[in-house]
């Protein structure tokens, strides 16, 4: 595996994949790898020639108080085990070569971003300017021709995709499922900040999910979403958002009216904000 820590190493190892015409997949992570992650490696190795993955912790998609500082990382371990999956290419760039002196350009998806996680109240709309433009910075020095991205961001991958279409970006994103704990925890790099009664409570994330696609098959929407906060607050967890929405336009919805929904939720336990969604199909 090749380790590219800026911009010419990225060009130079990637020079002779693309004169060969290999296919290129580009995973982009923030690292402190897990299974979810391996997943989509191993979704990249199958479909492409030559895999790529990001290694970069991005300063501009975290808030003022939010976890940039703390996130974990280890990155001899991330390096083995992308090795392991068979990556060919990690790029592992600096804050600085990402965001040179001078740096003044910011991509904006409207609309999207102003949900959910987007809420001002949430992570806000700035939260996703800067996975926007860090994406799109990486995919114009990777070039890849498709893009991996985990349906546990639902919302992150409803916005990149929304950038793609919007700004003609040659690259085709491919969405692949949450790779979960037995007990349906959704696997993340923020539940290393769970003690262990926080991580037994942290279930009910899904359980309660799970709960609102049983429902809302014989019940209304509302119904089913009020049984879902139940099952939270059994658990102690009081979520910042739990709700219905179009799975492409993020629209709020009221009934499972022929379109794919997504449910979504975002909830502090313990020092955690975890997400997690579900997405019933038609
Ligand atoms: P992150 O390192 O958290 O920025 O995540 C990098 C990529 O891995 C994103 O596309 C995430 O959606 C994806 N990802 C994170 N957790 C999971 C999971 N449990 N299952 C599948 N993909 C995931």
């Amino acid at each position: 595996m090749i380790v590219a820590r800026d911009k010419t190493g990225l060009r130079e190892a990637l020079r002779e994949p693309r004169r060969a015409g290999r296919s290129v997949g580009l995973v982009p992570t923030m690292g402190s790898l897990h299974a979810g992650h391996l997943s989509l490696l191993r979704a990249a190795r199958e479909d492409c020639d030559f895999v790529v993955m990001s290694l970069f912790v991005n300063p501009a998609q975290f808030g003022p108080g939010e976890d940039f500082k703390r996130y974990p990382r280890d990155e001899a371990r991330d390096l083995r085990l992308a090795e392991a999956e068979g990556t060919d290419l990690l790029y592992a760039p600096s804050v600085a070569e990402v965001y040179p002196p001078g740096f003044a350009t910011r991509v904006e998806v409207t609309g999207l971003t102003e949900v959910l996680c987007g809420d001002p109240a949430q992570r806000g709309p700035e939260h996703f300017q800067g996975v926007t433009t860090v994406v799109a910075k990486l995919f114009n020095s990777v070039q890849p021709d498709r893009a991996y991205f985990g349906q546990k961001d639902a919302q992150q991958a409803a916005v990149i995709g929304r950038m793609v279409a919007d700004l003609d970006i040659p690259v085709r994103v491919e969405v692949r499922p949450t790779v979960r704990e037995p007990d349906g925890l959704a696997l993340s790099s923020r539940n290393a900040y769970l003690d262990a009664e926080e991580r037994r409570r942290a279930a009910a994330l899904n359980r309660a999910l799970r709960l609102a696609e049983e429902r809302a098959r014989t019940e209304p929407l509302d119904a089913a979403l009020t049984a879902a906060r139940e099952e939270l607050a059994e658990a102690g967890i009081e979520p910042e958002y739990l709700e219905a929405r179009d799975a492409a336009s993020l629209e709020p919805v009221h009934a499972l009216d022929g379109r794919p929904v997504l449910v979504a939720v975002a909830a502090k336990v313990g020092p955690a904000r975890l997400i997690d969604n579900v997405l019933i199909a038609p």
